[in-house]
């Protein structure tokens, strides 16, 4: 009898998840490098389009390599619906313009990936949807932010670069009462370690260029949900502007999939060690890592994430020894990426945050003296090794 591959352990979806084999029995997935699909007759291309027969019709609507990558990461998510898009950012910004119309309202955590904050603050007011940013630890803060009009609550956790921790079942049910939808960031967090969805929040939005590729080649993104508010908020908006991921890199991606959880589990133990080597040196004045039992929010962490993720941050003191430590480096790239089989460091207020005015940073307390870095797959001697020497030199 054919097993139901929802039944199956994680790691069983990463590997066979959405397989769907063509007549040849090729044990890698088929790369399906076409535009387009011809049909037998008028009457079958009639029957295609009107959607009567579920086939494919043009690349901008689906492919077969495309649906293989949404149909495992969909299964991975437990999510009823995932499209894949060109890069993350698409996946933000039509997981959100998906939700409203001018004259609604978004609340958002005021700590997010720059790309999100210039959607939310420069993008969504040209077309009369207003703003609100919130501190997404205070939960009265959500509740006061709430608007008649209030249609999506976009949050990030943990977020970038502080690592910061929301409550993801508690924001869902004011986002819930508010009769607003929540979407949820989860690319730190990784499909392997936290399930939005189960908490109860609506959409979850990924950048596949993160842990989910993980080997540095291409960009993807994600946005998974249940029926029928994928299909009635993101079916038309995807097919029309057009956003599609290349079936080259959906490719790229499902290959990924397949050693993730390997991956992210081993990255995931390495930076958690090199965290307490950070954390026990004396240059470094804070170290956050969702995982340490010193983060402020450890209680959440343990009820909502099964790890602590490959991102550690921590606070040098000042721009001058933040950059001192990154040159120092010799083994970890400085470099601005993340969830790379690499290991990489960055100064975010003078890279990935540079575009957010000062007060905002301090807001959200990211002062000169923090470096986030990307633990990788090399072996934590090695990188022991590196970062203890570079903090000597910080
Ligand atoms: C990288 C990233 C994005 C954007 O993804 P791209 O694939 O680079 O477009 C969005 N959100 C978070 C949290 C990210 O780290």
């Amino acid at each position: 009898m054919a097993e139901d591959p929802r039944d199956w352990q994680q790691e069983t979806k990463l590997v066979r998840g959405g397989m769907a084999r063509s007549p040849y029995g090729e044990i890698s997935e088929a790369l399906y490098l076409t535009q387009s699909f011809s049909y037998d007759t008028a009457g079958a291309a009639d029957k295609r389009f009107s959607g009567e027969d579920p086939g494919f019709i043009y690349q901008r609507f689906g492919n077969p390599t495309t649906q293989m990558f949404e149909d495992r990461l969909a299964l991975l998510e437990g999510a009823e619906a995932c499209r894949a898009t060109a890069s993350g950012m698409a996946a933000v910004h039509v997981a959100l313009q998906g939700l409203v119309r001018a004259g609604d309202h978004i609340v958002a955590g005021r700590a997010l990936f720059g790309s999100c904050r210039w959607i939310l603050s420069e993008w969504m007011p040209r077309f009369g949807v207003d703003i609100t940013y919130v501190d997404a630890t205070d939960l009265d803060a959500w509740k006061n932010a709430v608007r008649p009009n209030t249609k999506a609550f976009l949050v990030e956790t943990p977020a970038n670069p502080l690592l910061e921790i929301t409550d993801v079942a508690a924001v869902a049910k004011i986002a819930h009462e508010a009769g607003a939808k929540l979407v949820v960031d989860n690319v730190f967090a990784t499909p392997i370690f936290q399930k939005p969805l189960a908490l109860g929040a609506d959409i979850v939005v990924y950048s596949a260029t993160k842990h989910i590729d993980g080997q540095g080649r291409v960009l993807g993104g994600a946005i998974l949900g249940a029926e029928p508010l994928m299909t009635e908020s993101y079916k038309d908006i995807l097919r029309h502007t057009g956003p599609a991921l290349s079936p080259f890199n959906a490719w790229v991606l499902l290959k990924g999939l397949e050693t993730m959880e390997l991956r992210v589990t081993r990255q995931t133990e390495n930076a958690a060690k090199i965290a307490d080597v950070i954390g026990a040196h004396a240059k470094a004045k804070t170290v956050l890592y969702p995982a340490r039992a010193d983060h402020p929010q450890a209680e959440i962490v343990a009820k909502q994430m099964s790890g602590g993720g490959t991102v550690v941050a921590f606070d040098l003191g000042s721009r001058e020894a933040a950059w001192r430590f990154l040159d120092a480096l010799d083994i970890v790239d400085i470099s601005n990426n993340l969830g790379d089989a690499k290991s990489m460091a960055t100064h975010p207020s003078t890279t990935t945050h540079r575009s957010m005015p000062e007060e905002q940073r301090l807001e959200i307390g990211l002062t000169e003296g923090w470096v986030r870095m990307s633990v990788g797959l090399e072996s934590v001697i090695d990188l022991t090794r590196d970062v203890s020497r570079a903090l000597d030199g910080a």
